[in-house]
């Protein structure tokens, strides 16, 4: 019998297994190696935190997540980094990222939960409690008096990810908030296709969607449109319009003002992508004073291009999974669920999603730290 079984030995189950090291707790996970999402992440530096993390930058119940992040935030994150001998740099964005290697944080947590007894390469198929909770695995049945479930949502299958957390959840009566891939490329509509041409071009953008608005990079791919910003719009976009400016620093009357110059050159926006939206609005590439009002009127679009995406790229390349278990049903001070006992959820498979930026880490490592067990 476990003190602890923690499913899922990715960010949260690790950080729960190294709070509670010196307990009998067994680490479950599908994969052959710990922390794979750590591991790809950021690029593969892992972009751990924000040095500005508040609720606001997370979709979910601001007054259950408040409190868990100021209980652990991001200073204490990067203090137990330290002390351990990693301290991860700040890059654009307020983004903190390894300086080297995510390995840097997966070596750490490994040695935090090197106590645990790691059950890798097997997969839990569905838990019951009795007296204590059953945790059966296509390979064996465990047995324990606390549950971790900490096996995060549906994005990335190909390194682990799996429905379990959702499916334990409803067992118990749980309560799950539809699921959607976030922080994902947005494909596009036919009235759209003119931005497929220009894969591979990149350029700082404004994108509104609902109350929010990000201004970052936006990246054309041969699906559609990716890129720091619309990862971000994604977060917020459910259906029906969003909006980019192409040219959020300045009005275009102020690159327009008395130019005789072709549009594609007196706009500051890389040619080809000029030349494409021009084509889009048909609108010759001519100098601005020669622009009739209703060509005026068309290019006007540049600063409030409203459209709805088709789609997204799908989980296979969204970073995250909006939604998830209901935590109107979890208790924030301790991460335990408030219908059965002993049974704690973490991380990414609660109702809590960051926007891109190194939020999602931090809440996957604030809700590991909040577990508080009461049987032990
Ligand atoms: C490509 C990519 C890049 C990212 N980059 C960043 C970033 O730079 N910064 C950031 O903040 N966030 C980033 N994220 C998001 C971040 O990785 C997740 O939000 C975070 O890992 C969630 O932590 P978690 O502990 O809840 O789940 P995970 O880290 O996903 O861990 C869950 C674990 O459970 C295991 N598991 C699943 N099902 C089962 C089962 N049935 N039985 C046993 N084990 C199971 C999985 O194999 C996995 O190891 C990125 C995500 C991706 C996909």
């Amino acid at each position: 019998m476990y003190d602890i079984v923690i499913i899922g030995a990715g960010a949260s189950g690790l950080m729960v297994a190294s709070k509670y090291k010196g307990k009998n707790i067994a680490i479950i996970d599908t994969n052959l190696k710990v922390a794979q999402k750590i591991k790809i992440s950021g690029g593969g530096k892992c972009n751990i935190t924000n040095a500005k993390v508040n609720e606001q930058n997370y979709l979910g119940n601001p007054t259950f997540i408040k409190p868990i992040l100021n209980a652990y935030d991001q200073n204490e994150l990067l203090s137990f980094l330290k002390v351990r001998g990693c301290e991860p740099i700040l890059r654009k964005d307020n983004q903190y990222f390894c300086k080297s290697s995510a390995d840097e944080i997966i070596t750490i947590l490994k040695k935090e939960s090197a106590t645990c007894r790691l059950f890798l390469n097997q997969s839990v198929l569905k838990i019951s409690k009795k007296e204590h909770f059953l945790i059966q695995t296509n390979r064996e049945t465990f047995e324990a008096k606390n549950v971790v479930v900490s096996s995060g949502g549906l994005s990335y299958p190909k390194i682990g990810a799996s429905p379990i957390a959702y499916d334990i959840a409803k067992s118990f009566g749980h309560t799950i908030k539809t699921t959607s891939p976030a922080l994902v490329g947005f494909t596009v509509q036919k009235d759209q296709f003119w931005m497929k041409e220009l894969s591979g071009i990149s350029l700082k953008v404004k994108i509104s969607v609902g109350n929010k608005r990000f201004c970052q990079d936006l990246l054309f791919a041969h699906k559609g449109i990716s890129g720091p910003v619309v990862l971000n719009a994604s977060l917020y976009w459910h259906k029906g319009l969003l909006e980019i400016d192409f040219l959020p620093d300045g009005s275009l009357k102020k690159y327009l003002k008395n130019s005789n110059k072709l549009l594609s050159t007196a706009l500051p926006l890389p040619k080809r992508f000029i030349k494409a939206f021009l084509e889009s609005i048909a609108v010759d590439d001519k100098p601005a004073s020669k622009l009739s009002e209703e060509e005026t009127q068309k290019l006007s679009k540049l600063k409030n291009y409203a459209f709805a995406p088709a789609g997204n790229f799908g989980y296979s390349k969204a970073e995250v999974t909006r939604g998830g278990i209901c935590t109107d049903e979890i208790d924030g001070t301790n991460m335990m669920s408030s219908l059965v006992k002993d049974l704690f959820f973490v991380g990414e498979c609660l109702d809590v999603t960051g926007e891109l930026g190194g939020y999602n880490f931090q809440w996957a490592f604030s809700s590991a730290m909040r577990v508080n067990l009461s049987a032990c």
